[in-house]
């Protein structure tokens, strides 16, 4: 397909070289309007990022109050400011599943690569250098950084990178019971059948060389909202705890409220993870703001050791974007935003089962809270999929962009499986009649 001539033109290297981009000139609410003058309906919050909407005055106010106070403090190790302080004693009070510290970084990939090295550091400090290998799961993303898509086991992300993904890294199956769990498997038996697999990869590895098991608590773009059977993360965190690895938990795009909790492990009836990574919804997409949570455990290791993290960077803790989250967050408590979460979540649920359920290539329709997916295949009775050259969920996302609703559908190949799917994640904002 040939280069399009705004892309040719325009001086931003646009991600899809053969598609003028559109220009959104403004925001409010739920919706965004284009330069055309349209007005589209952002049922996925960009990428399951803008939960508070579009424009929000408070959330202004506490950027600029910032800037008037100090534009930027280096937090490398002299300095902090209130801002960041107060976010993370905000998001650590009480400490959630034992969750006692936090860095703020900018970008989830940027997470993501901060956790492999927060474990990487932890073994190396508490005497347990040979602990370097990760285990993640098959389909499923955890950035865009060379570190993240290591872990990652996106193969259309990962193709022409082959040469710098990390070879300290295997994967195992996903906990997907909608393709993956057999017709006659109940789900306690699919569990167990995932934790074996799971206990294998360990003891092929050797137990005592694995730092960490990395997985997305509910599937985000790569199966698509996809929840764990129940008692998958307690099998999870029991074969982690035998043989002494981290669990590190991805929540970047499920988490911070979207599945109706804060944290979509606290319905996973488990302690909680020793390292979290955080973003998306923690800044609503004010300022780029993402974030790595970590419990007791793997602090008092740290501290044991040099006491220097070898990680860090120039805008880690940014003022303006940690006082933007932190209004972000405000408002979502005062405001008992996840209840609203909860029974919109509810809704959605019942409408799109009720609307798109019955028809012909809806295959599964799956999510919670504010977090759903439709996946699509050609034929649903044997789950037959559509050739991914079909680019059946791209184009669904095009007729709805046309009918003035915006909708993530699923990027690519994603694994050895084609899953075509669009995913709903609107802002907590949005009322019953939206
Ligand atoms: N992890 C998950 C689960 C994600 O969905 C994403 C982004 O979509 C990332 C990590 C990477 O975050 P970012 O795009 O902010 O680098």
């Amino acid at each position: 397909m040939p280069v399009n001539q705004f892309v040719a033109k325009s001086h931003v290297l646009h991600r899809a070289l053969a598609y003028e981009p559109q220009k959104i000139v403004s925001g409010s609410g739920i919706s965004f309007t284009l330069e055309s003058g349209k007005v589209v309906y952002d049922a996925s919050a960009g990428p399951s990022v803008s939960v508070l909407g579009h424009h929000q005055p408070e959330v202004t106010k506490a950027i600029v109050d910032q800037l008037d106070k100090i534009a930027y403090v280096y937090s490398g190790s002299r300095y902090t400011c209130d801002a960041a302080e107060s976010l993370a004693a905000e998001l650590l009070k009480d400490a959630p599943g034992g969750l006692v510290k936090a860095i703020f970084v900018n970008s989830g990939s940027e997470a993501t690569d901060a956790a492999l090295k927060l474990a990487t550091q932890y073994f190396c400090e508490v005497g347990q250098p040979k602990r370097i290998n990760f285990i993640a799961r098959k389909q499923s993303y955890h950035g865009n950084t060379l570190g993240a898509l290591s872990v990652s086991g996106h193969e259309s992300r990962r193709a022409y990178y082959r040469p710098w993904i990390a070879n300290n890294v295997s994967f195992v199956d996903p906990c997907y019971s909608y393709r993956a769990k057999g017709e006659s498997e109940t789900d306690a038996q699919y569990v167990e059948r995932l934790k074996l697999q799971l206990e294998d990869e360990f003891l092929r590895l050797g137990p005592d060389t694995v730092a960490a098991f990395v997985a997305e608590t509910v599937s985000g773009t790569t199966l698509g909202c996809v929840p764990p059977v129940p008692g998958y993360f307690k099998a999870v965190r029991e074969i982690c705890d035998k043989y002494g690895a981290l669990l590190i938990l991805d929540e970047i795009m499920c988490g911070m409220g979207k599945t109706g909790t804060m944290h979509a492990w606290e319905q996973e009836g488990i302690r909680g993870p020793d390292i979290q990574m955080i973003g998306k919804a923690l800044g609503g997409g004010f300022v780029p703001l993402s974030g790595v949570l970590l419990n007791q455990r793997v602090f008092d290791g740290l501290a044991e050791g040099t006491m220097v993290l070898a990680h860090g960077h120039t805008f880690q803790a940014h003022p303006t974007a940690c006082a933007a989250a932190l209004a972000v967050q405000k408002i979502i408590k005062r405001e008992n935003i996840l209840d609203h979460v909860a029974s919109m979540g509810w809704l959605l649920e019942a409408e799109l089962n009720k609307e798109i359920g019955p028809l012909r290539h809806v295959g599964n329709i799956r999510g919670r809270g504010l977090f759903w997916a439709v996946e699509f295949m050609r034929d649903v009775p044997t789950k037959t999929p559509f050739p991914v050259e079909h680019n059946f969920s791209n184009r669904i996302v095009e007729v709805a962009a046309e009918l003035g609703l915006n909708i993530l559908g699923n990027l690519g190949k994603t694994g050895k499986i084609d899953v075509e799917l669009v995913i709903l994640a609107p802002p907590y904002i949005v009322t019953e009649e939206e």
